[in-house]
Order: C-alpha cells, then sequence, then structure tokens
C-alpha cells in the first residue's frame, strides 16, 4: 500500500520554477509512482481544484500565484527495456531529469540524444514541446509513452505518430492540452553511434577540443555543453526559461519581400517557407540587452527574458507582449512565444 498522499498548503514556487519568480501555490503535492498520482487525484480538494503538473519549471512563467494544486512529478527509474543488434529501448520515469536521461544513455554507450544535452527539465515534459537543439529532436528517437488521462484515472499509450510532434509542438501542447499526465517515455537508441555535427558551431567546438576523426556520443555531449554554457545564462546564476519565442516560420514570398529590405536577414529553408531566427528579428528591434529595472532582455542572447532579481511575471510577461509587438510593426512577423505563461 502506498502512504497517503500529503497536500501542502501555501506552497512558495520560488524553488520550482527557473525564472525564480515568487508566487505561491495554493495546494502543493509530490508523486513518486501512478498509484501515488492516482490517490492524489481522488482526493475531493484535488478534483475540484485547477491543477497544474510540473517538471523542473523551466518552461513556465507564472504570472500571479496559482489557485489550484500543484503536481510535482518525482516518478523515476531509468532501465533498458529491450533490445536488438543496433539499438536500445530506454524507459525513463517521467520526472527524471532529461540531462540525466541522456548522462544514462552516454554511460550504456548509446547515441541519439547527445545533442540534446543539458537541456533543463524533466523527461515527462520534453515531448510536450517536443525539444529541439543542435539539429535534433526528441521525436527523432522517440518510440512511445504512457499518460494518465485525468478525467478517468486510466494510463493510455501514445506512439509517436500519436503525439502530434512538430517544431516546439505536440498533441499535448494542442487539442489535448491539460488532459494528460506523461507518466514514462520509451526512446529507441542506437549501439553506433552516428555522430550528427552539421548543426551551429559543433564542429568547431569538437576542433577546439582537439578531436579528430568521428566524434563520439560522449564528445558530442562535451561539445554541446560547452557551446550552450557559453551562450545561454543558467538559471542558478540569472532568472530565465530559455528561449522565450519560436523562431516564426514564414513563406518563401514573405521572405524574399523583407530581404530586398533588410539584408541581413538570416533565414533557414523548412517544409513550406523559410525559418526566421527570432534573436534576430529582436535585435534588430533594440531590445537585446534592455533592462526594465528588474526584468529584461539578455544582453548576449535577445531570445532569452530574464529576472535579474525580484521581477514580477506579469512584467516580463507584458514586455514580451511589447517584444511581440514591435517585431510585428518591424518586419510583419508574429511571434509566439515558446514558454506556458500562466
Ligand atoms: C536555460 C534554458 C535552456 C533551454 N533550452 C532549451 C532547448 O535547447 N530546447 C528546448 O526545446 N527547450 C529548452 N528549454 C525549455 C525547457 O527546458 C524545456 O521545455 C523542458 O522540456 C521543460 O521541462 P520542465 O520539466 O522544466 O517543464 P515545466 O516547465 O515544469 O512544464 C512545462 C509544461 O509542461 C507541462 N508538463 C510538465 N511535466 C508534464 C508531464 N509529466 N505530463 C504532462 N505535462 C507536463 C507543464 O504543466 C507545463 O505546461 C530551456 C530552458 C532553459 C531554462
Amino acid at each position: 500500500m502506498s502512504p497517503a498522499p500529503t497536500l501542502e498548503a501555501n506552497v512558495s514556487l520560488r524553488p520550482y520554477n527557473t525564472f525564480g519568480l515568487e508566487v505561491t501555490a495554493r495546494w502543493f503535492a509530490r508523486f513518486a509512482s501512478v498509484e501515488e498520482l492516482r490517490a492524489l487525484l481522488a482526493l475531493p480538494q484535488v478534483q475540484a481544484a485547477e491543477k497544474l503538473v510540473l517538471g523542473g519549471g523551466s518552461n513556465l512563467l507564472f504570472t500571479r500565484n496559482f489557485e489550484g494544486v500543484v503536481l510535482k512529478n518525482e516518478i523515476r527509474g531509468l532501465e533498458i527495456v529491450d533490445q536488438d543488434e543496433e539499438t536500445a529501448l530506454v524507459r525513463a520515469g517521467a520526472g527524471e531529469s532529461w540531462h540525466g536521461l541522456v548522462q544514462y544513455a552516454l554511460g550504456q554507450e548509446l547515441s541519439g540524444i547527445e545533442n540534446l544535452s543539458l537541456i533543463p527539465g524533466t523527461v515527462g515534459a520534453a515531448p510536450l514541446q517536443n525539444i529541439g537543439a543542435y539539429g535534433a529532436e526528441l521525436k527523432d528517437t522517440f518510440e512511445q509513452l504512457e499518460a494518465l488521462e485525468l478525467s478517468t484515472g486510466r494510463l493510455r499509450t501514445f506512439l509517436g505518430p500519436e503525439c502530434g510532434f512538430g517544431y516546439r509542438e505536440s498533441v499535448f501542447k494542442g487539442p489535448l492540452k491539460n488532459q494528460f499526465i506523461v507518466t514514462n517515455v520509451l526512446l529507441r537508441l542506437h549501439k553506433q553511434g552516428r555522430p550528427n555535427v552539421r548543426y551551429g558551431d559543433i564542429q568547431t567546438t569538437l576542433q577546439d577540443m582537439g578531436i579528430e576523426g568521428d566524434p563520439t556520443p560522449l564528445h558530442i555531449s562535451e561539445a554541446v555543453s560547452s557551446i550552450r554554457r557559453s551562450k545561454l545564462p543558467d538559471p542558478a546564476q540569472i532568472g530565465n526559461a530559455g528561449s522565450f519565442f519560436k523562431n516564426p516560420e514564414i513563406s518563401q514570398a514573405k521572405f524574399d519581400e523583407l530581404k530586398a529590405q533588410f539584408e541581413g536577414l538570416p533565414g533557414y529553408p523548412v517544409p513550406g517557407g523559410v525559418k526566421v531566427p527570432a534573436a534576430w528579428l529582436i535585435e534588430q528591434c533594440g531590445w537585446k540587452g534592455q533592462r526594465r529595472g528588474p526584468h529584461g532582455v539578455h544582453d548576449r542572447q535577445a531570445l532569452v527574458l530574464v529576472n535579474h532579481g525580484g521581477a514580477q511575471g506579469q512584467d516580463i510577461r507584458d514586455l514580451a507582449y511589447e517584444i511581440i509587438a514591435s517585431v510585428r510593426e518591424k518586419f510583419g512577423i508574429e511571434l509566439h512565444p515558446e514558454v506556458n505563461i500562466m
């Protein structure tokens, strides 16, 4: 029998959001298994309340106190559940840290997620926005996930095509938003490293590290980690949630029109159009490094909004809306937040 779940009242969420915002949850509880989660969901206060499942709080902006129940996912477990000559199927509990899973894979000499090294947060949140970095996305190795349906308490398995993965998108952010809690994720990883070094500065960083010939997954992980440390602010030092906006995708015609006007406009072909770096657009509007008292735009990465200490979530949200409006006015391009605004 699992112990009775405990609900704590009026809990500070400051340690649980990487913006470091001082907000509270009316109710707060942790669960480390599906049984504990079901027991929590059966409590009358929980049934009646708005629910928020929380992983590492690295993709959330709280603009007010949360008046419902925060359910902190602490389901652990990392294991190889099946394998053949070329691949291994790894199951990870949704409350494991994502980077912990990357390190586990590296320890087992498995490849496929090394380019996603050092992304903060939990395994369970990774499918929500199909996390991606340095030329890789979760969907590239994704096999299936299990999730508990809030309305029925039943577990359901979702295979890749049912997850509707796109660029920082999935059905769990779209039509099935707030309906399922991911409890575990299965990834199919490779025994023979297939290095993916095409993106960003990976190649030059490997050279700087003195790596010649085919890099191992561990080398790539180290290169990606070193690039990320040099480019992104550490939430332990300065509150942030990584890229605040998605990179917008526009039509080729719109891109050509803008390119005639703004010569330096960068763009990368994607199916159906061109992806434009939001950071460039924001920088061109003069936002990079702007500071409004305790909050602002990071001085080395225009895509990252920051809490220098003591900021309010509403102020960061309002700044984001101002940035969206100025990019719309200058370029006629609509930016969309990647961060979940609560
Ligand atoms: C410095 C920094 C760098 C980052 N770099 C990247 C990057 O390179 N690529 C990238 O894609 N992202 C990046 N992010 C964003 C973030 O790390 C990812 O989105 C991550 O997957 C969020 O995980 P989390 O556990 O912190 O989610 P949380 O912030 O706790 O939650 C995010 C959303 O997912 C929901 N959720 C969480 N867990 C579950 C679950 N088990 N079941 C159902 N819903 C759930 C929450 O309710 C919320 O809506 C970065 C963030 C930071 C701070």
